[in-house]
């Protein structure tokens, strides 16, 4: 897929606030720290459309963003940080939830992992809770640059065996890095093809 354009339409932390629009809507979600605006930076090639976090924590809102007047791009908070409140926590916690049940547009929702990292069970939980409720995600494996190709796919495969614990299948899934635009493509694509039916 070829950028055209892509927009920054509304901030807001209430799903009734989201736009009208009928359009197919993609949401981005990891811990804070995952990479999640690099990765949106990188797909959407703007350098400063994300803003990469100075401070984790920062955005807690729903952002949206129109790409190629065709889909959205939502940009949601980071989750599992240390420094947010509880109570402001709580209230991010349930504005979420609001989107993941409310929003009818969304088409997918893409839990991003670090690459690095064991499997954390605030994602495992979390991919349990979209589940749970019916709400079709993918997985994007972050920074991939940063291991080795042996590391990476040692991390990987552990990450699936973790997932066919919980799950019959493998999710859907990309193996990312931002710095060499490794899976990209990938992702573009398979935007692409579920836009097309
Ligand atoms: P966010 O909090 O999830 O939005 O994470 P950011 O996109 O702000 O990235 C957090 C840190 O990881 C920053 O220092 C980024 O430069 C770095 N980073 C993000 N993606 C990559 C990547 O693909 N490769 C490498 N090497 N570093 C990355």
């Amino acid at each position: 897929m070829k950028i055209h354009s892509a927009n920054f339409i509304i901030s807001n932390t209430d799903v009734s606030k989201c736009p009208k629009d009928q359009l197919p809507e993609y949401a981005f979600i990891g811990r804070s720290n995952v990479g999640k605006s690099s990765l949106i930076n990188a797909l959407t090639d703007h350098k400063k459309l994300a803003k990469t976090s100075g401070k984790p924590g920062k955005t807690q809102l729903i952002n949206h963003f129109k790409i190629n007047d065709e889909w959205f791009l939502v940009d949601l908070p980071g989750y599992g940080y240390a420094q947010v409140s509880k109570s402001k926590r709580k209230t991010f916690q349930s504005f979420i939830k609001d989107y993941f049940l409310q929003r009818e547009q969304l088409v997918c929702t893409f839990v991003l992992v670090d690459s690095r990292h064991e499997p954390q069970k605030i994602d495992l939980e979390f991919m349990q809770f979209l589940g749970e409720n019916g709400v079709p995600f993918g997985i994007i494996f972050t920074k991939a640059d940063k291991l080795g190709s042996s590391t990476l796919n040692k991390n990987i495969t552990k990450y699936k065996k973790q997932l066919l614990k919980t799950w019959e299948s493998i999710p859907t899934h990309f193996i990312t890095s931002s710095e060499t635009a490794m899976g990209r493509e990938d992702v573009l694509n398979f935007i692409t093809e579920v836009n097309k039916n």
